[in-house]
């Protein structure tokens, strides 16, 4: 009796396992991982650099992600008894489309309810100039200084038109363009104005930003 009733809400909850091992991303990495590590230097290197460890460790927590023999837990519904293999996920980014996704809207959830405050938000786009690119792609570290330009252009623009308020920000790094080329970029949640001293809220208007060459 139970179980019917399970499987009936089970039809309405249409949930069914993903078969990550069934994509083209994943049979791809499943089928050349070892041959990228093998033939990278000679294939890859001076265009792309060394293969960073990084990089294996993720195309190996990919493999394993969702799938049910490399670990998993038993969901158990207390009420009817029915339970479910769930498979544990990788967490890696950038590679996995299921974890990024999951984390994207966890993310985004968070921003929205307990980060951004209640006043107008702009998004923009910081990047570095192209002859620049190659320095930020052999090393990593200077990618810091991304976000520390970013931040300093829009402080100096806010401190500007209105002196001793303060803004805020919340960035994330790019490293890819649309064709996935190398592409160092900034994203960035730019509260749009300032809070004063007494947390009155002054909104930047377009003359202003206009006037320092933006938006
Ligand atoms: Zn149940
Ligand atoms: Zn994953």
């Amino acid at each position: 009796m139970e179980s019917n009733r399970w499987n009936s809400n089970r039809q309405s909850l249409q949930r069914s396992r993903r078969c990550p091992e069934t994509n083209v991303l994943y049979r791809l990495v499943y089928h050349y991982r070892e041959e990228l590590q093998w033939r990278w230097e000679e294939l890859f290197q001076t265009q792309y650099g060394a293969l960073r460890d990084e990089v294996l460790k993720s195309l190996d927590k990919y493999l394993d992600c969702g799938i049910l023999i490399q670990g998993c837990a038993r969901a158990v519904c207390e009420k009817c008894g029915h339970s479910e293999l769930i498979a544990f996920s990788c967490k890696r980014r950038c590679i996995c489309s299921s974890c990024d996704a999951k984390r994207a809207v966890i993310f985004a959830e968070h921003l929205n309810s307990c980060v951004l405050p209640p006043y107008p938000i702009s998004h923009q786009v910081y990047t570095i100039p192209k002859r620049l690119r190659p320095y930020f792609k052999f090393n990593r570290k200077l990618n810091k200084y991304l976000y520390h330009a970013a931040w300093g252009a829009w402080q100096d623009l806010i401190e500007d038109e209105f002196p001793d308020c303060q803004s805020g920000s919340v960035m994330a790094l790019h490293t890819a363009g649309d064709l996935l080329n190398w592409h160092p970029h900034a994203h960035a949640l730019m509260l749009h104005g300032a809070l004063d001293g007494a947390g009155e809220f002054h909104r930047l208007e377009s003359h202003q930003t206009r006037k320092h060459g933006c938006l």
